[in-house]
């Protein structure tokens, strides 16, 4: 049986995620053996852009022209197009200003014209919204134990959905003494799982970085924060890790509305 031909690719990103691949040092031969590595110049510079790919992990935002047509090229050619990251899955924090704000945002960095036109930015955004995604693996950068996983279902034919339940439950799997009843704002109940709630099972509150589940009551627990104490300010500041401004916005008018 041929092995599956997979390519790791990066777009707009730290590169995190793909040295972290690099990084499974015991188990990078293992992969080198599953699958026929056809592209991940991270690694080596002899890629072979040619063949069609059964997998292509990708990282990283669209956040040029040139990350679009790039993206486009590799869901071109591959059955299976995996986002790799933060970045890749939800935008990253490059897009945590976009809308409106963000050309300006992007000259009061880069400056001029000709840096526009020299990189052709576009406002970051995830890469299902430009192509579709069969699979994600959140993480800033991924951690290696879920990435080996992931890469296994996939050398199975199986592709995996990302669960769709909250931080809390792998939390209380854990049976970690909730951190929301020691008054610390915990951002766990609208969390996607995934991690195994690490940060909780360290007693530390989560932040939210796996992005929001499909059905997340914000209202419920900045609600619940503010009759606790917490002022509105701090749990817009902590929400708006979700939706940024728009959500700050949106859940500010919430709140002071309680207020009244
Ligand atoms: S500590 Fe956080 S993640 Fe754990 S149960 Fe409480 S709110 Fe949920
Ligand atoms: S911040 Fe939350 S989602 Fe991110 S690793 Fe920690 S517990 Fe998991």
């Amino acid at each position: 049986m041929s092995k599956p031909r997979i390519g790791i690719y990066g777009l707009t990103g730290c590169a995190g995620d793909q040295l972290n691949i690099l990084n499974c040092e015991d188990e990078l031969l293992k992969l080198f053996d599953i699958f026929e590595i056809k592209s991940f110049v991270m690694a080596s510079s002899a890629a072979d852009e040619e063949s069609p790919l059964d997998v292509a992990f990708v990282e990283g935002s669209v956040s040029t022209e040139k990350d679009l047509e790039h993206l486009k090229e590799i869901r071109k050619k591959s059955r299976l197009l995996v986002a790799i990251g933060h970045c890749a899955v939800f935008g990253g924090v490059q897009s945590m200003f976009t809308g409106k704000k963000w050309e300006e945002t992007y000259r009061a960095v880069y400056g001029k014209k000709d840096a526009v036109s020299l990189t052709r930015p576009l406002p970051p955004k995830p890469l299902s919204a430009y192509v579709k995604v069969d699979a994600v693996l959140p993480g800033c950068p991924i951690e290696k134990e879920p990435f080996l996983k992931l890469a296994g279902l996939l050398a199975k034919g199986v592709v995996p959905r990302h669960p769709d339940f909250p931080v809390c439950a792998e939390c209380k799997w854990k049976e970690n003494e909730c951190l929301l009843l020691k008054g610390e704002i915990c951002l766990g109940p609208l969390t996607n799982s995934g991690c195994g709630a690490i940060c909780p099972s360290l007693n530390i509150p989560c932040i939210g970085c796996w992005g929001p589940i499909e059905k997340e009551n914000w209202e419920a627990e900045a609600f619940l924060l503010k009759e606790n104490g917490f002022s509105v300010e701090e749990v817009v500041k902590r929400f708006a890790i979700f939706g940024g401004e728009e959500r700050a916005e949106k859940l500010k008018k919430f709140l002071e509305g309680k207020e009244g």
